[in-house]
């Protein structure tokens, strides 16, 4: 069993907050392009195509990558959160097996070889 539970709600709480943020900007700078983009690709507006890539680059993709990112961090996050725990002591590298209560240095979930951290190793004189 992985005990990471109460990260798991934290990294969700993240995501729910970015997306409450970003979502909502994502959507007005969607709007605001679709309302005028007729104006600039007719010129009425002047020959300014460029805005229109501006707008693309940097009024839509921030957001619509953050929005993503709050998604993901909503709805799954299982890879960010086995990343964020791999270098924990009491976790197994490769899958997150909790390996507090093993007794041999193979992971009983993935195989992987187990080697303890030095600091808190019972002495091995
Ligand atoms: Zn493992």
């Amino acid at each position: 069993m992985i005990d990471y539970g109460w990260f798991r709600l934290i990294v969700r709480l993240v995501g729910v907050l970015v997306m409450i943020y970003f979502a909502p900007m994502l959507l007005m700078s969607i709007a605001s392009l679709a309302i005028n983009l007729p104006s600039y690709l007719s010129g009425a507006a002047g020959p300014e195509f460029s805005y229109i890539i501006f707008s693309i680059l940097g009024a839509i993709i921030p957001p619509a990558a953050a929005t993503a990112v709050g998604i993901y961090f909503t709805f799954n996050a299982r890879g960010f959160i086995r990343w964020c725990m791999r270098d924990l002591a009491n976790y197994c590298g490769a899958c997150g097996y909790d390996i507090r209560t093993l007794t041999t240095n193979r992971c009983p979930e993935c195989n992987n070889t187990i080697t303890p951290p030095t600091s808190i190793t019972p002495s091995s004189r």
